[in-house]
Formats: structure tokens, C-alpha cells, sequence
């Protein structure tokens, strides 16, 4: 079954709010195998929405369309659905008692005339209620096309996908869909895709998609099947290719965060963690503070942005800030190795580098970071050019130290 996707409102287009429904539908719609071949922005425009709706009906069973059903003028998208499907409005009960209801709830006395403009619905359309606002949901089935209406407010478009979007399809399709997902670390999205070729090409059921995140590469298998258990075990036997080719880089195959799998790590080990950052100013060991229960595992953090706090708080000898410098190998193996001794931590990670954008040199250029780990007294320190602004050069800087800590940890 194909779905196409309308998002309708000026708003839109002009910039002013992100589409945060079309990740939303779209992502329900994928886990329930449901293909999108299109999605389209259009804004309160009664001609260009019919020319939409045309494009749609060439190519797609179902079109959903969110936003447009207030109660103002330039809210035309259940009027424009019916016109396109040759269907006359009408006013209806139930669509007046979902207005009623909420105006009732909230005490609101003073209505205006415009809103009984919600209460009128196609002929033939089914009535999706909507307990969070005046605008109730549709579906109209007619032979070329079922259309959907769904409210543009992410709060009430939420609820009604969930009440009523949702199991249309799971009635109407005939198999159930599972995935899972393996995160990948150490390789990137092109190299996994390069080395996973033959199987995203050749395998269609299930099927396999790449997806490249801060410093991370996530691999989706997504298999139908006629139930879940059957799904499942298509998912198995391919799982067992993928690994013979990327199995190595694989660090977690379930709903866990790198952050988490290092403290499950540490925690299984009895270990504790230290950090001390420069650049990134605490980011680091707020990712492990931002894990409930981490207190057993994390002991504490050094934020040592100038050199003087390097050397008092951290024994950064002031030979080695002078001679090669705060960002270089030298000072993050002892920002990394001085944090453990002194925190007592059997694990510590360091940062220190350039995030820009001023600071740079030829020799050492903005996104330079150094990342120094100790663990067990076996020290290691890796040097990253990293891209992107100074929020980006900060935000891939803790990811590559989880990185590398974890790699030390599987040394060890
Ligand atoms: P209302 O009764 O509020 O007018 P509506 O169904 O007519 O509801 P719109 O007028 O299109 O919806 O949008 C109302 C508000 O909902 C927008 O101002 C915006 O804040 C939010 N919204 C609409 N569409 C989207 C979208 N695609 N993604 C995220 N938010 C959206
Ligand atoms: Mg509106």
C-alpha cells in the first residue's frame, strides 16, 4: 500500500514552523510498511492544493493531509478534499458535538460564527473525533482514493494518527512489519554502505538502510511478514549476513545510547569514570550525569579552560603548556591520566581542543581536538580534524571521547 503525504499551510513554506508532523507520520508509517514515495508542502492555496491532490491520486491508495481544518478562511483543506473528490459538504451532528464538547469543557461562552465552519464534513466521510481541539479528523474512502484529514496542531495530529491512521492500516494491510536496528562506531556511512552493497541491493524483504548520526552509523533491518514471529526470523537469518561484514563496529542492538552501553560496561567491571574537559566545557560529563543512577559509575569532572587552570587543578606541568601547547597529544595523556590518579576513577577521558572559530593556526586548526583516556594506567590519546561549527566541532568532540573510551575499555 503507498501513502502520500500534503502538509498544508503558508506557514510552512515561509519558514516559520518546522514540519515536525511529516518526521512523525512518516516515521509511524514506515514502521508499519507502509510506502511513501512523496510528501508535499503546499500552502493555503485552494488551486495549487486540488493540483496536489490530482499528483496523488495518480500515484498513491491513500493521501493523508495535515493542517488547514481550523475555522478560519484560509482553512480549506476539508472543502478543497471535496471538492476534488465530487462530494457536497453538509453539516453534521457529530461533527457540531465535538465542538460543542470542547467549548463546554473550557467554559467558553463567546463562540464565533466562523466555527461552525468545522462542523461541516463531506458527504460520505468518516468522522475522526478529536478531544484536544475543535477540529475533528476524516477519512473518505472513494474508489480512486481514500483521503485523510488530520489537524496541524502536533498534539491533537499525534493523538488522532495513533487513534485512527494507525489501525485504517493495520486493517487494511495484510502483514506486519519488525526491525531492528545495529549501531555501528569506528566506520562511516559511505564505508558501511560500500561494505553492505550486495546486501541492500539484493535483499528485498527484509530490507536494509543506513543511517548516518553524530559520529555513529545505524544499519535498520525492517522485515513483513504475515505475523511478527515470522518477520522476526527473517530478520535473524539476515542479521547473521550484515554481521559477517560490519560485526566488528557493532557496539549495541537494542534502544541503548553509546553513553549507556559504557556505563553498563564500567558497571559490569566495577569501574568508575573522571573527566576533564577544555573545549567542550562540561558536555562530556554532563552525557554521563544525564543518565539516571549513573552516581555508582561517574565520579566527577574538571572543567580547565585556561592554561593556569590546567596546571593548578590538573598538574599540568606549565613546561609542556609552553613548549607544545594545551591542545596537543602531551596535555590530553595527562589532563586524562592526572584525572584518574586524582579522582581515584579507575577510568578518565580527556578533551582538549580547538572548537573555533577564532583560535585556529595552520598547525593547529579549528576542529584539532585531542582526546586522552586512561584506564587501568593503559593510556591512549587520538587526534580528530572535525568538522562544522564550534557547536559541532563541541558536539562530535564527546562523542569521539566516548568513542575512544570505549575502545580502551575493550582493550583492557
Ligand atoms: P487550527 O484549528 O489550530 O487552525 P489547523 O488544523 O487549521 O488547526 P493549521 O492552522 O494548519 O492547523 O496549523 C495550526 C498550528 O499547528 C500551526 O500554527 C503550527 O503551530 C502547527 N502546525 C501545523 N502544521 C504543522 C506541521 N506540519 N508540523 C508542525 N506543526 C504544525
Ligand atoms: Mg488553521
Amino acid at each position: 500500500m503507498v501513502a502520500e503525504l500534503i502538509f498544508v499551510g503558508t506557514e510552512l513554506l515561509l519558514g516559520d514552523i518546522v514540519n515536525t508532523n511529516a518526521q512523525y507520520i512518516s516515521k509511524g508509517l514506515a514502521d508499519l510498511g507502509i510506502s511513501i514515495y512523496f510528501i508535499t508542502t503546499v500552502g493555503d492555496n485552494e488551486e495549487r492544493l486540488l493540483s496536489c491532490l490530482d499528483q496523488a491520486k495518480k500515484r498513491a491508495d491513500v493521501v493523508i493531509l495535515s493542517g488547514g481544518l481550523g475555522p478560519t478562511p484560509d482553512d480549506i483543506t476539508k472543502e478543497t478534499v471535496a471538492k476534488h473528490a465530487g462530494r457536497k459538504m453538509y453539516l453534521d451532528a457529530e461533527a457540531m458535538a465535538v465542538l460543542n464538547r470542547y467549548f463546554t469543557k473550557r467554559k467558553i461562552t463567546r463562540r464565533t460564527s466562523n466555527n461552525e465552519k468545522q462542523a461541516y464534513m463531506p458527504e460520505g466521510a468518516v468522522l475522526w473525533d478529536n478531544p484536544n481541539g475543535t477540529a475533528p479528523g476524516m477519512c473518505l474512502e472513494t474508489p480512486e482514493i481514500v483521503y485523510m484529514t488530520v489537524p496541524g496542531p502536533p498534539v491533537e495530529m499525534k493523538l488522532m494518527f495513533e487513534d485512527y491512521v494507525k489501525p485504517y492500516f493495520e486493517v487494511h494491510t495484510n502483514h506486519t512489519i519488525a526491525s531492528k536496528t545495529l549501531k555501528l562506531i569506528g566506520i562511516g556511512e559511505s564505508s558501511a554502505a560500500d561494505m553492505l552493497k550486495d546486501l541492500m541491493e539484493e535483499s528485498e524483504n527484509p530490507t536494509l538502510a543506513p543511517y548516518a548520526k553524530t559520529a555513529e552509523v545505524h544499519l535498520r533491518m525492517t522485515a513483513k511478514g504475515e505475523t511478527k514471529a515470522e518477520a522476526m526470523k527473517l530478520i535473524d537469518a539476515f542479521e547473521k549476513q550484515v554481521k559477517e561484514k560490519v560485526g566488528t563496529y557493532i557496539y549495541c542492538e537494542d534502544d541503548r545510547e553509546l553513553t549507556d552501553v559504557i556505563i553498563d560496561k564500567l558497571r559490569d567491571r566495577k569501574m568508575t569514570v573522571a573527566t576533564a574537559e577544555s573545549c567542550t566545557g562540561g558536555m562530556l560529563s554532563s552525557a554521563f550525569v544525564d543518565k539516571a543512577g549513573v552516581s555508582d559509575v561517574f565520579i566527577n569532572g574538571w572543567v580547565t579552560y585556561s592554561n593556569e587552570a590546567k596546571a593548578k587543578m590538573l598538574g599540568v606541568p606549565v613546561e609542556i603548556l609552553e613548549s607544545v601547547g594545551a591542545v596537543s597529544e602531551e596535555t590530553a595523556s595527562i589532563m586524562a591520566e592526572n584525572a584518574a590518579s586524582l579522582s581515584g576513577a579507575e577510568a578518565a577521558v580527556a578533551i582538549t581542543g580547538i572548537a573555533g572559530p577564532g583560535g585556529g593556526t595552520d598547525l593547529k586548526p579549528v576542529g584539532l581536538v585531542y582526546i586522552g583516556v586512561c584506564v587501568n594506567g593503559k593510556k591512549s590519546v587520538a587526534e580528530y580534524h572535525l568538522p562544522g561549527n564550534r557547536s559541532k566541532v563541541r558536539e562530535n568532540a564527546v562523542k569521539y571521547a566516548l568513542i575512544e573510551l570505549m575502545k580502551v575499555l575493550d582493550e583492557v
